[in-house]
């Protein structure tokens, strides 16, 4: 019997939930951890107010902005902006990038609902907005719930204006309406997909027609009106606007135990802000570090901000010439966590997983090898050489660790960044935090998968 406890002991995986596993005062790191989280959710709520904040943080522990011609030695942190939506981060190592450096990349874009560039319009009386989802959503979930607008708009004259309406409670939000049970009969016997259409994701902008006005736009002019008196702005300014509307609900505690955070944005925000909190937390390393925070994960990491772009590319090429080296020879040597969540297993919807291959919420960091769909399609698969080296990395720090993958083989699947920085020459592997109901309004993460993520990103750059 012993012979076999012993033999179990040294040779099976075992099960590791944190909340037994972890020591109290380690648990207590987690809960002080979250709440930084927490307010990092509540402030940055789309790309640009997460890249604001960071920025901010980041200059308080003495990062400075990049200067191309200037010199620095180990230990001097710098931080590159590019359009406001994307963010790197670097901590100079002591042997600079001869040796390539250590990544950590998140994003900080979420899905949500956009206005489109002609959003108001009146019907019935009433005023509305028009909007393009963003990212991958469940229609449904977004309708009769209180909703935030955030945004920038950039007026004719080249001036600008924030927007941030509807996150205080005093403060007016906005909905978009679902149609009431009694006359839903032939809604409810749609496919769930089809039951709420992308045009029907209109916004309650306002009721009321201007005074003394008699024409068929007279609720939308004085909706527009309140608009411009409020941004001075008129309705070509939208045009030239990106406005997103948000959940305009806070980060909240969840159970009895407050052991899990319910927010919006856990996708990819559960991982931005360890990544954040890891390169703010290192003084020196051998090689240097690099946090990077970009955008448009959600739709493909296209455009000018999102991993697609040359953004990291050109960044690290700057810091090796002024070693004297190439850029790609940098690269080649480079290793990176692609720090993007997994879905968590729902024990109420377990059909869809596979138990012994699945992450679940306080088992900690969840390194997974490879997303994709179908067979294997659009992924990078990490290496064993490099599983192996980050796996070990974390054992030696003590980091709780599992392994995870997106459902069973076939139910769908997802990709994250790591093929984009896996075509760099890095080697890259997927290291995040499980999440339940990820994509919807209000996703749930555990506080202590939370922390083990930064430990497991600070580990890596040791
Ligand atoms: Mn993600
Ligand atoms: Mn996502």
């Amino acid at each position: 019997m012993d012979n076999n406890k012993e033999l179990r002991e040294k040779l099976l995986i075992k099960k590791k939930n944190g909340g037994r596993l972890l020591s109290e005062e380690e648990i207590q790191k987690a809960e002080k951890f979250s709440e930084g989280y927490k307010i990092f959710l509540d402030e940055g709520k789309t790309e640009r107010e997460a890249v604001f904040y960071a920025v901010e943080e980041a200059k308080k522990k003495g990062f400075e902005e990049f200067d191309k011609n200037k010199s620095y030695k180990p230990g001097d942190k710098i931080y590159s902006v590019n359009k406001e939506k994307s963010l790197i981060l670097a901590v100079i190592g002591k042997n600079g990038v001869k040796n390539g450096v250590s990544m950590a990349i998140a994003h900080v874009d979420s899905p949500r609902i956009d206005l489109k560039p002609r959003p108001l319009y009146e019907d019935s009386e009433m005023a509305l907005f028009k909007t393009h989802y963003y990212g991958g959503i469940k229609k449904y979930q977004w309708t009769a719930m209180p909703l935030a607008m955030h945004g920038k708009v950039v007026r004719a004259d080249g001036t600008q204006v924030d927007i941030k309406l509807g996150e205080k409670l005093d403060e007016q939000c906005f909905c978009i309406t679902d149609l009431l049970p009694h006359l839903a009969g032939e809604q409810m016997r749609k496919v769930m997909s089809k039951a709420i259409t992308g045009e029907n994701l209109n916004v309650v902008a306002g009721s009321i027609p201007l005074r003394e006005d008699n024409e068929s736009d007279s609720v939308k002019l004085n909706i527009m009106k309140l608009i411009n008196e409020k941004y001075d702005i008129t309705e070509e300014d939208f045009v030239s606007a990106e406005i997103e509307l948000v959940p305009a609900y806070k980060a909240q505690d969840i159970g009895f135990d407050r052991s899990l955070i319910g927010a919006y944005g856990h996708d990819d925000r559960s991982c931005a802000y360890p990544c954040l909190e890891a390169i703010m937390d290192t003084e020196v390393s051998d090689n240097t570090v690099v946090t990077v925070l970009v955008d448009k994960e959600e739709i493909g990491s296209e455009g000018n901000t999102g991993m697609k772009s040359l953004f990291l590319k050109y960044f690290i090429a700057d810091l090796a010439e002024r070693e004297g080296l190439k850029g790609r020879d940098v690269l080649r040597k480079s290793k990176c966590l692609s720090a993007d969540v997994n879905a968590a297993f729902d024990p109420t919807y377990s059909g869809e997983y596979e138990a012994a291959n699945s992450c679940y919420v306080n088992r900690g960091a969840v390194i997974t090898k490879y997303t994709g769909s179908g067979g294997k399609s659009g992924t990078s698969d990490a290496s064993a050489e490099f599983m192996g080296e980050v796996r070990s990395k974390l054992n030696k720090e003590n980091v709780l660790w599992q392994t995870g993958q997106l459902g069973k083989v076939d139910a769908g699947g997802g990709g994250t960044i790591a093929k984009y920085v896996a075509n760099l020459c890095v080697d890259v592997v997927d290291v995040g935090i499980p999440v339940l109901s990820m994509h919807s309004p209000f996703e749930i993460v555990s506080k202590i998968d939370v922390y083990m993520l930064y430990r497991a990103v600070l580990a890596f750059f040791k």
